[in-house]
């Protein structure tokens, strides 16, 4: 057995194990020398007071300020000591607790004045004063030889609990490491040398006792690229099996529906649509299923690539399905796709060109007969598009030939929905995933490794002008100008979209199955009213003397499918003046002569959302007017996410806004719910370097050894990690 499978109990006095598996589940070996620090302290470098956070579980370094001599409690049986740390600037307190006075002596000798602590606890306010509840502390300094010698180390910091604070873990893990012998290597030699890299002890040494910043940082180096490797190398061979399937090979026809299409395209593709398009027709014409990420700023013209891949297939005798995120999308996308393709989709009918194919939608909100019908239309082959939600994964829903799904704003479907897609075809179909957030090339890499990525970097051309104006909604005089603003436009013939942060009182802000999404709510760490809710800002519209006369909806998760349809159907067609709504309007949705966006309570959303959000309007060459109503300061992190939306409407500058305001874990799961970060030390934007050198090293190991026979330290990480993925994944589900 594998010494690192040892139990601690082996390594480690009965109450220490049970303590550790109690308070943290780590069980084994392996489990204590991958508990890993933190962060590090050093001796002499006081954590600043004024930054801890009311409930928060710390670990401080701060001076003994003053101990106050030991006394009984009043009210009840007992005594209590009272220390106060500081940082040169703040103060915290500690109480400790006992049944007489005598039994501070302890306390008293550790704790006087002057010395410096590692003190832990949980952050809370107490009368006004900062407090580490439940204390717990080490001297760093106690004078003995030891802790001289120790004095200039960095202090590693566990993630800790009140019973088992981060010294305890790391004298458990030094007495674990001072007798493990032998770590086996996942890496192989090659790779570790190539890269320069420590052997696995010496890392785990580097980064749990390191003498300097400069071990911790070579332990790290070493932890990351392995951590990096392994998820290459799971990555690389889920690329190598899928070379290996089959698909059917649809390749472009001259005289075929996609070329019937484009000649009656009314408008030239952009040079990215052109390139972006043979990209596509190529993996199409081979008999290995393309697997193909297709990024491109909002109104960048995704849809329409992905319209001339379905044609193509359609040509070579399959059927492709097109997933959206929401039912509204769903819908929207059936009457565009039918509007552009006109009689060429009147597939069956009178008067249909000869070419022409069916399209159907398929939602789960349909009626029973519609939706036979379309269960039919897909199952006969008969309907060449099939345009539909979650709906089209349920497992009765049939094709006769499916040969290329399309997965539109992908975001919103993990792994696990992409597959059981591809189970509906007898051959593997071809798979277009479409995302207009755009991500960064290693968050590509690491989340995405198993696909191909396309982008288009090009704009159609007669984009207008949208300006955008952040609204202090404190200011009365500015709220009255946005909805005179609103009037006016509608005035002109034009409509607006009102965006609100939830739907009424009662709600927590999420929508269930539409745009509210999988995009959390920033976390700006400040206190403010709850945001204004759909059912207000629609009476405040409805009874503010500019707009009152005007023909206003609302649009939100919770209206029945059909109404909501319906409400998105009457404003596309201009019945609507005003839509008051939630972010179910936030992606993809296409109203080209709306142009007005009102965002009330901007700040609570994030910066891509209302990327999305401002992309809605702008589309019809008409100039459009985006205005963030927002009670921020300007310089606080949300009022910067606004100015950065009124500075720019490069999707990519945003992007990298965002990703610099997000904490890391919230980067891949915001490019893909469907797998968080699980990442434990590697970090997808400062380890660029790391992940793109671990993907060519495993890429060439798995083409070399494709089921890692050779390597079977490495095999077992990577099924452990997969493994772990899975698990996560049916956690959430
Ligand atoms: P997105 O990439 O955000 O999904 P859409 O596919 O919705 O963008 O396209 C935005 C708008 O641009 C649509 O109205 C579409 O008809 C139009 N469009 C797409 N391609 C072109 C083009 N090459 N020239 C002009 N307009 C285009
Ligand atoms: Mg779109």
């Amino acid at each position: 057995m594998d010494e690192l499978d040892a139990p601690l109990s082996s390594r480690l006095t009965a109450p220490s194990a049970a303590l550790l598996a109690k308070e943290l589940g780590l069980e084994t070996v392996r489990d204590l020398l991958w508990h890993l620090p933190r962060r590090y302290a050093e001796r002499g470098q006081l954590t600043p007071i004024r930054q801890l956070t009311a409930g928060d579980d710390v670990t401080i370094v701060a001076q003994v300020v003053r101990t106050s001599p030991p006394r009984r409690m009043r009210n009840r049986d007992g005594a209590l000591m009272q220390v106060t740390l500081g940082d040169g600037r703040d103060t915290v307190g500690l109480t400790f607790f006992a049944r007489s006075v005598r039994q501070f002596a302890h306390h008293e000798r550790q704790l006087r004045e002057g010395r410096q602590v590692l003190a832990s606890g949980r952050v809370e306010v107490f009368n006004g004063a900062w407090q580490l509840a439940r204390p717990d502390y080490q001297p760093l300094d106690d004078g003995s030889e030891d802790a001289a010698a120790l004095a200039d180390r960095p202090i590693p910091l566990y993630p800790a609990t009140g019973k088992a604070p981060s010294w305890k873990i790391a004298k458990a893990v030094q007495t674990v490491l001072g007798v493990t012998g032998q770590v086996p290597d996942v890496l192989p030699g090659e790779v570790v040398a190539q890269a320069g890299l420590l052997d696995p002890l010496a890392a785990l040494r580097a980064v749990h006792t390191p003498r300097d910043r400069a071990d911790v940082a070579r332990g790290q180096r070493r932890l990351r690229y392995e951590e990096a490797f392994v998820l290459q190398t799971a990555l690389a061979q889920r690329r190598a099996s899928s070379a290996r399937e089959r698909a059917v090979p649809r390749v472009r026809r001259p005289d075929g529906l996609a070329a019937a299409f484009d000649a009656r395209l009314p408008f030239p593709l952009t040079g990215a649509q052109a390139r972006v398009g043979e990209e596509i027709a190529a993996d199409l014409a081979r008999a290995q299923p393309m697997q193909r990420l297709l990024q491109g700023d909002v109104g960048s013209g995704k849809t329409l690539v992905a319209l001339r891949a379905m044609l193509t297939v359609v040509d070579g005798g399959g059927q492709a399905a097109l997933l959206a995120p929401t039912e509204v999308l769903a819908a929207q996308h059936l009457r565009s796709t039918t509007a552009a393709l006109g009689d060429l989709a009147a597939g069956g009918l009178l008067g249909g060109h000869e070419l022409a194919t069916r399209v159907v939608l398929l939602t789960g909100s349909m009626g029973a007969a519609a939706r036979r019908e379309a269960l039919l239309a897909a199952a006969s082959g008969e309907a060449g598009i099939v345009i539909g939600t979650h709906a089209l994964l349920e497992e009765h829903v049939r094709f006769a030939d499916l040969g290329l799904v399309v997965v539109d704003e992908q975001h919103r479907f993990g792994v696990e929905q992409r597959d059981a897609l591809r189970a509906k075809a007898a051959s593997v179909p071809h798979l277009l995933v479409m995302t207009a957030t755009p991500i960064p090339r290693t968050v590509a890499m690491t989340v995405f490794g198993d696909l191909e990525t396309s982008v288009l970097d090009e704009l159609p051309p007669g984009r207008a002008e949208v300006t955008t104006v952040a609204v202090p909604m404190q200011n009365e005089a500015w709220v009255d100008r946005v909805w005179r603003r609103v009037a006016e436009e509608a005035a002109l013939g034009r409509q607006a979209y009102v965006v609100c942060a939830r739907i009424d009182g009662d709600d927590a802000g999420k929508e269930p199955d539409d745009g509210g999404g999988d995009e959390p709510p920033p976390d700006d760490g400040e206190k403010r009213r709850p945001p204004l809710a759909v059912s207000d800002v629609v009476e405040i519209v409805r009874r503010h003397p500019a707009t009152a006369h005007l023909r206003i909806e609302v649009l939100h998760g919770r209206l029945a499918p059909a109404d909501k349809d319906d409400v998105m159907r009457r404003f596309a067609a201009g019945e609507v003046d005003v839509v008051v709504s939630t972010t179910v309007v936030e992606v993809g949705v296409d109203v080209p002569n709306a142009s007005v966006m009102v965002v009330v309570d901007a700040d609570r959303f994030g910066v891509s959302q209302l990327h999305q959000l401002r992309g809605r309007i702008g589309r019809g060459g008409l100039p459009g007017t985006c205005l963030l109503m927002t009670e921020v300061a300007e310089g606080s992190p949300a009022g910067q996410r606004l100015s950065a939306l009124v500075a720019t409407r490069d999707g990519f500058e945003l992007a990298r806004l965002d990703l610099e305001q997000r904490r890391e874990g919230d980067v891949l799961g915001a490019a893909q719910s469907g797998r968080r970060s699980s990442l434990r030390l590697l970090g997808v934007l400062k380890d660029a370097d790391v992940i793109a050198d671990a993907r060519a090293a495993a890429s060439a190991l798995v083409a070399d050894d494709p089921d890692l026979a050779r390597h079977p330290a490495l095999a077992a990480a990577v099924a452990d990690r997969v493994s772990g993925e899975t698990e996560r994944f049916l956690e959430r589900a």
